[in-house]
């Protein structure tokens, strides 16, 4: 059986337990969750203040409610918890989001000096951290965040895929419940 530990990169603070608590990640596979029944793609985020463990923002994706492409729910959270802290930088925080963010979100990330990025799936198609741009891996990104992938991504994917499959099928979606 593949180790928890092989699913995180990097792996250099493996010694560090309190990085692989999923608690975080399960909050925000929920918000991602309740999205989806809004008719938003499934996106959760928590934005957690590392030291004291303490969540300061969630947020899913709101882009249809809004009319607003740039309603991510890492950018939610992110501006959220800057009101919330009064502070345009998030020193000692943490995202975690349920879908690795695109570039948009990946250079927000960096704006806000996040600490940590906790992700879920990987994005091929639109993910701009370890696909498309490498955000933070550009010469012109002056803070790079510890990034963390793959955490419970199974889990994510299957929430993204069941939305995308419900979407183009709404029909089969109920047929294949009935058939279980
Ligand atoms: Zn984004």
């Amino acid at each position: 059986m593949q180790s928890l530990l092989d699913l995180f990169i990097p792996l250099k603070q493996a010694n560090d337990m309190s990085l692989f608590d999923t608690k975080h990640m399960k909050r925000a596979l929920d918000a991602a969750i309740e999205a989806g029944q809004r008719g938003e793609v499934p996106v959760g985020a928590v934005l957690v203040h590392g030291p004291s463990d303490e969540i300061i923002a969630i947020a899913s994706n709101r882009v249809m409610e809004l009319k607003d492409p740039s309603a991510h729910a890492e950018l939610l959270a992110i501006t959220k918890a800057c009101a919330k802290l009064n502070n345009e930088r998030l020193v000692d925080c943490d995202l975690y989001v349920t879908l690795e963010p695109c570039p948009m979100c990946a250079q927000l990330i960096s704006f806000a000096r996040i600490r940590r990025l906790y992700f879920a799936a990987s994005d091929e198609k639109g993910g701009g951290v370890e696909n498309g741009p490498h955000i933070f891996n550009a010469k012109t990104c002056h803070h790079k965040p510890q990034v963390y992938g793959g955490i419970m991504a199974e889990q994510s994917s299957k929430i993204l895929k069941n939305f995308f499959k419900s979407r183009r099928n709404p029909k089969k979606i109920k047929e294949d419940v009935k058939h279980g």
